[in-house]
């Protein structure tokens, strides 16, 4: 049997890990980003909401002769995909074992973790978590040209994450425990993209630092140094970046650690400056803790990032000040503003379909100092923030009519996506509920 995995515009690490998998049970596989197939069996990758309103996506899935399945992120609410796009199954979380046992042996109510049609009901199987062993991933040929946030691919280090941030699906997707692979495996695939070219990776898998985290600090911290360290020695460690991690979970070990066996910068979910909105968040910290991850990062000649969510639906003008004030005084290296984005199975996207967009500020018209560009009041804090962080950075950048332009189109984008995915939720409330 011929199958075709499709990752629309760039190779997830989970789409390379199904075709790792396929392929190990014998499977003629393919791996692409573009939505094109001539085999029996196509399956989507989707990872954002957005891909389910996408027509590209939706005109394939309808004129297409095979049987198509879908899995990743966006099925989390399966009935909705079902109802969005014409395909024939959604694979529901983990998909590893329930993507063979449903190409071994066609739809069935016996698997676990999927979702159909039958007539004019959907069914709807429990999902369960798949193996943290796993063959190595299909790597394709060209993953050396591809570049997320600096890196050319992402690789999995354990699953689940011990936080309950309101906006994050993380939890609810891999579950709050952790599963950690061994540094082995994970070092021999490593091996692997780098032998297809790739020249800097990245780890993924929620907050990185929690790798082999059961209960004890003390034992999960050497292990992640010595994981940094192996991976350093493989890819050099001007090559390795730790995107994510939580203020929590650093201290001076693991941010020597980072300065020595990495590119040298942390990137914190800071999310805001006001401890209000962080209460709201459940991200379990406070401002003072923000503050003291981002000086014991200095301190150790370790650069920061900070990623800061605005448009919170009880976010008042207040609280945004309180996040202007923090990015001021803390001058961080880098800074990344995101409009906070309803992600199914969240408490983000419940609070979102309980809020009346009257109430919501990224369905509230601005009113104040950009009312002259049209714009929603979540767009204008994405965007004056934008502004604010670039000049009180480290190292000031100047806001340069180019710089201004694309802040504004980023905050615009980000704006029209995410109330394009609330009225999504929205139209199948009655669904979610
Ligand atoms: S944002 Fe990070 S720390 Fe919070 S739940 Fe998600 S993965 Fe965990």
């Amino acid at each position: 049997m011929k199958v075709t995995i499709i990752s629309p515009n760039l190779y997830t690490y989970g789409s390379m890990l199904i075709g790792g998998v396929l392929k190990d049970k014998g499977y003629d596989v393919t791996l692409t980003k573009n939505l094109s197939a001539d085999t029996d069996v196509v399956l989507l990758s989707l990872y954002s909401t957005l891909h389910l309103l996408n027509k590209n996506i939706k005109d394939f899935v309808s004129g297409s002769n095979s049987t198509v399945y879908v899995g990743g992120p966006v099925s989390a609410y399966p009935d909705i995909v079902l109802a969005e796009l014409d395909v024939d199954a959604v694979i529901i979380g983990e998909g590893e074992e329930s993507t063979i046992k449903l190409l071994d042996h066609g739809i069935s109510e016996n698997i676990s973790g999927i979702a159909f049609r039958n007539g004019d009901k959907i069914i709807m199987t429990e999902p369960k978590p798949a193996s943290i062993e796993r063959p190595t991933p299909l790597i394709p040929g060209d993953i050396h040209k591809q570049d997320i946030r600096g890196a050319n691919a992402y690789i999995e280090t354990h699953r689940g994450c011990i936080g309950a941030c309101g906006f994050c699906q993380v939890p609810e997707f891999f579950g709050k425990k952790i599963r950690s692979r061994r540094i082995e495996d994970i070092i021999h695939e490593i091996k692997l993209f780098k032998q297809y070219g790739v020249k800097r990776i990245a780890i993924s898998g929620g907050t990185s630092s929690l790798f082999q985290y059961s209960g004890d600090r003390s034992m999960n911290e050497s292990a992640f140094i010595e994981l940094l360290a192996q991976i350093a020695e493989v890819m050099g460690s001007k090559n390795v970046s730790v995107p994510d991690i939580r203020v929590d979970y650093v201290n001076e070990e693991i941010l020597q650690a980072i300065r020595d066996y990495t590119m040298g910068w942390v990137y914190y979910g800071i999310e805001s400056g006001s401890n209000k909105i962080l209460k709201d968040m459940r991200k379990g910290i406070n401002t003072q803790t923000n503050i003291h991850a981002i000086e014991l990062a200095r301190e150790y000649g370790v650069k920061v990032g900070g990623s800061f969510i605005v448009g919170y639906p009880s976010e008042t003008i207040e609280d945004y000040e309180l996040t202007k004030d923090f990015i001021e005084d803390n001058l961080f290296d880098d800074v990344f503003i995101s409009i906070a984005e309803p992600i199914p199975n969240t408490d983000l996207a419940e609070r979102v379909l309980r809020t009346d967009d009257d109430d919501n500020p990224t369905f509230i018209k601005h009113t104040g100092e950009y009312s002259i560009l049209n714009l929603t009041e979540s767009e204008a804090r994405c965007f004056d923030l934008s502004l604010h962080a670039e000049m009180c950075k480290f190292m000031p950048g100047i806001i340069t009519d180019q710089v201004y332009q694309t802040y504004l189109g980023e905050a615009r984008q980000q704006g029209s996506d995410i109330r394009a995915v609330t009225r999504l939720l929205k139209n199948y409330k009655q669904i979610i509920d």
